[in-house]
């Protein structure tokens, strides 16, 4: 090849590295070679047949538009795979081996750090290893609910799949707002699978993705990076909506297309469908969304209880002495908001107080302990102070009349109303409102809540003041 043609090619790399950028060049284009000029036509050539196909579909144009900004007589671009045989420069690619027990996932591992890795190079499994798991997301501890039975009944019969199974659907594709559940939900697939033994699984976060991709680049090994998450058989990403950057992108396109191919499971989730991923191309999405997309909504209040009181009996496992009464948990269930998260962060709190005071948990000191994480959007919280202040106005008694022990009728109705009032807008508890009321007995609480209860139905000029009354203390 002359001296002219090889200057031009370096001109035209270097105008291809400044327009895709560093990463995308390293990763596709750095083993380019030109083999020659005829006829209006370039022949280029990569190593693998991949790396052909992958070009042609992405950047047949850019590399022709770069050829002809050098010489505009160039009118088509041709692509070949060049033999190892030939270039006896090219090592024949080795092939990825599992070691036994398929040890790929599932570990940090960064011993590649400075050390240029092959296929079959243990650090190639290091740097792919798995993101930590968490030894208690597993199905045992997952609660099913109206929110996310299909996500669920997926992700088990995912994980339960032999190897000689169909595949079902692929890849699986999970997505719910924060502290919903999707990791969990991933890592119980993950254990479970790993568990059975019949498929490697691995999980990876997005940025685990973004990372072991990157150090491979920088270690030049993308190719024995690609050619072991091959060898993965069922590969579990989480948050995709953090996966950034043009030739990750690419790399997560092209795994995924790799592995879907091959019929292996790829299961993902993120906070959004697929639809919504704004930085992927098109093709990318739409193969995302050719599996099965899945949905979680947020937790109901029932799954919320259901939630917290598998925890506190996990808890007890390591805090035998730990109890939180089931108004409590009702209380938390209630109030706190829908994420998961913060469930967690709630009965921790309770846990912590509890540990470190040694008092018992009760209703105000959960009400105390988790004041901060109350839904916001949610009414506001009733006082009852506030209810014994806006009755007593109301009917023009004082508020000390509500909670002395007279009996005259203008005095015991409006009682009998604020108390009514307590009961329906706060969780006290009838004791604990009978004590807020000049120390009465429950039973009398009781007695007042029926009674008003009984009357709204039929007078409905108390029905209306009653409502008054709610909708002032609510403001
Ligand atoms: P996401 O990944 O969707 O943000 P996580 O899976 O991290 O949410 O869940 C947040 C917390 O809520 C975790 O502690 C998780 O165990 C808990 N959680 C969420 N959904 C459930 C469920 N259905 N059953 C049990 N725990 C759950
Ligand atoms: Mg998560």
């Amino acid at each position: 090849m002359s001296d002219e043609n090889q200057g031009g090619w370096e001109r035209v790399r270097s105008r291809l590295r400044a327009e895709v950028g560093d990463d995308v060049y390293s990763s596709w284009f750095a083993r380019m070679d030109l083999e020659a000029i005829e006829e209006g036509a370039v022949r280029l050539s990569v190593p693998t047949r991949f790396l052909k196909s992958w070009i042609q579909n992405h950047y047949a144009e850019r590399v022709l538009a770069c050829w002809q900004a050098e010489d505009d007589t160039i009118g088509r671009i041709e692509l070949t795979v060049r033999s190892a045989v030939l270039k006896n420069a090219v090592v024949a690619k080795p092939k990825l081996e599992v070691p036994a027990g398929g040890d790929i996932g599932n570990r940090f591992g960064n011993s590649m750090a400075g050390r240029p890795m092959s296929a079959g190079d243990p650090g190639v499994h290091e740097a792919l290893g798995g993101s930590p798991l968490d030894a208690r997301l597993t199905f045992d501890s997952f609660v099913v609910g109206r929110s996310n039975t299909l996500a669920h009944a997926a992700a088990k019969q995912v994980a339960a799949a032999r190897r000689t199974d169909p595949v079902m659907f692929n890849p699986l594709y999970i997505h719910a707002g924060v502290g919903l559940g999707k990791t969990h939900l991933l890592q119980a697939i993950t254990w479970a699978g790993n568990a059975a033994g019949e498929r490697k699984v691995l999980y990876l976060t997005a940025e685990k993705f973004m990372y072991g991709f990157v150090s491979a680049l920088r270690t030049q090994t993308a190719l024995a990076f690609k050619e072991a998450l091959r060898g993965i058989g069922v590969l579990v990403i989480d948050d995709l909506q953090f996966l950034q950057g043009k030739s990750t992108q690419a790399e997560f396109c092209h795994t995924l297309n790799a592995l879907i191919d091959a019929g292996r499971q790829v299961i993902i989730a993120s906070d959004r469908p697929p639809s919504d991923l704004e930085s992927l191309d098109d093709r990318v999405r739409s193969r995302l969304a050719g599996g099965l997309v899945v949905e979680m909504g947020s937790l109901g209040e029932e799954l919320r209880l259901e939630i917290l009181k598998a925890r506190v009996q996990a808890a007890r496992a390591y805090h035998p002495t730990f109890d939180v009464p089931l108004p409590v948990l009702a209380y938390i269930a209630k109030t706190v908001t829908h994420n998961g998260r913060d469930l967690e962060g709630a009965l921790n709190r309770l846990l912590a107080h509890n540990k470190l005071t040694g008092h018992a948990v009760t209703l105000e000191m959960a009400e105390r302990e988790v004041r901060d994480l109350i839904r916001p959007q949610e009414p506001k919280r009733v006082k009852i102070e506030d209810i014994q202040r806006i009755v007593a106005r109301q009917y023009n008694v004082s508020r000390s009349d509500l909670l002395s022990s007279r009996r005259t009728a203008n005095v015991v109705r409006p009682r009998q109303v604020a108390m009514y009032l307590a009961k329906t807008l706060t969780l006290r508890s009838l004791p604990e409102i009978g004590r807020r009321f000049g120390g009465r007995d429950h039973t009398t609480v009781l007695h007042a809540v029926r009674k008003i209860e009984g009357l709204v139905g039929a007078d409905m000029a108390l029905a209306e003041e009653i409502e008054i009354l709610k909708r002032q203390l609510q403001e």
